[in-house]
């Protein structure tokens, strides 16, 4: 079992900019928790696929590389781990969460931030014969026709979900003998509208053969070769894949009834970026990953100390503007340093507590802090707990 503050699952930028924004607090009062990431393939969900991204207009685009780039940057520096893994299940147990992972491990987390965006992604990026409709609907059938060339006399397989019955007519005539990989419960969606094959497989492995075709491993031990694939996000971005949430948190039209913080009904867990069913860009899960880093920060801190977290330069609950009309309060290190005294039962950073620490100079606490939080990663299996 591993254990952590702040389990953020998805590592696409919602998923990085949530756990970056845990651990990079402002440190001058606050305390820096433990996030830690899993996902499936290598961090940057579909910034992987290369490109410009708009954020706000023409006039605004940056090369999802360099964003990438930036986030992984601060991933490091913040030594924030990452589980390759995908969360199967997420429950309750004792107060907090918990993950299965498909390899078979658990994470048990205070907070969970679902940063999962359209569904799983494992390496298709790198292959040059997966394609992705991400634009409107008017560029299926040109993505489409370049996904057939590019196939050849092989098979185009589409990964998609019920919603493609929409799509049906613009599919039409140009996959008759396409291969449909839809999750489980979407094929019966499905039968009558699209032809060619449909199957249940909400997740598989690529590969490449030998001679160079992609191959498809399907998780009931079945192996596809397929000319080129197809991920059709259109579909996804309407009707995210998620992990089973056990108990299901209060939902509005099929999605998740959100605070301002982006917290579910389920005190503790939170969502972030595409996966909210809001307008899925990348400024939003950039946002998104922003408010709801500091949310989940501030669940577990306040379980924690029964206090607000000191998190900006005013201090919650009261409002900035009160600051207005009075001098600023003066910082001191009493938060960090009844911390290190007292460390809650069972956090990893347990063990300091024997310091002298109100007699340390900030930079010597500073390094303490540093180093006890260093020692975290990587994160080891406790399985004898
Ligand atoms: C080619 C392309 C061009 C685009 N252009 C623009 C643009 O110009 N402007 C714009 O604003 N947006 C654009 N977008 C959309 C933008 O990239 C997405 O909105 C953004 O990436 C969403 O981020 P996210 O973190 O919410 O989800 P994602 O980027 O989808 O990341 C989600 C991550 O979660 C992981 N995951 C999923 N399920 C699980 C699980 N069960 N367990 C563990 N991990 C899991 C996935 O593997 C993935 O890594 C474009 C997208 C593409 C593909």
């Amino acid at each position: 079992m591993i254990r952590t503050d702040v389990a953020v699952v998805g590592a696409g930028p919602a998923g990085l900019t949530a756990a970056i924004r845990v651990r990079f607090v402002k440190t001058f009062q606050a305390l820096s928790l433990h996030a830690t990431l899993i996902d499936p393939g290598q961090p940057g969900g579909l910034l992987r696929f290369g490109g410009e991204r708009m954020l706000s207009g023409p006039g605004l685009r940056l090369p999802a590389a360099e964003v990438l780039e930036r986030l992984l940057a601060d991933q490091r520096r913040l030594e924030i781990p990452l589980i390759k893994d995908q969360v199967t299940r997420l429950s309750q147990q004792d107060d907090r969460f918990l993950l299965n992972l498909e390899t078979g491990g658990q994470v048990q987390a205070e907070a969970v931030i679902l940063a999962t965006g359209s569904r799983p992604l494992v390496d298709e990026d790198r292959f040059s014969n997966v394609l992705i409709t991400y634009k409107g609907t008017s560029y299926l059938r040109s993505i489409l026709r370049e996904a057939a060339e590019r196939a050849g006399d092989q098979p185009v397989v589409v990964a998609t979900n019920r919603r493609a019955a929409l799509l049906a007519e613009l599919y039409g005539d140009l996959l008759p003998e396409g291969i449909f990989l839809v999750p489980e419960g979407d094929r019966s969606r499905l039968s009558g509208f699209l032809s060619g094959r449909i199957i249940e497989a909400g997740t598989w492995r690529t590969a490449e053969s030998p001679d160079g075709r992609l191959e498809l491993h399907l998780p009931a031990g079945e192996c596809l070769e397929a000319g080129a694939m197809l991920l059709d996000y259109l579909s996804f971005q309407a009707r995210p894949l998620l992990p089973p949430v056990l108990p299901q948190p209060e939902t509005k039209g099929g999605t998740y009834r959100l605070t301002s913080e982006l917290e579910t009904s389920l005190p503790g867990l939170f969502l972030a970026g595409d996966v909210s069913c809001r307008y899925a860009s990348l400024a939003t899960a950039l946002g998104d990953g922003v408010t709801a880093g500091f949310g989940a920060y501030r669940h577990v801190y306040r379980r924690r100390f029964g206090a607000e977290p000191p998190l900006f330069a005013y201090q919650a609950p009261e409002r900035p503007q009160d600051h207005l009309e009075r001098e600023l309060p003066v910082p001191t290190y009493d938060l960090r340093l009844r911390w290190l005294e007292t460390p809650p039962p069972d956090h990893p950073l347990l063990g300091e507590e024997r310091r002298p620490a109100d007699h340390l100079p900030s930079d010597i606490l500073d390094r303490t802090l540093a180093e006890g939080l260093a020692s975290l990663v990587p994160l080891e299996d406790d399985d004898e707990e």
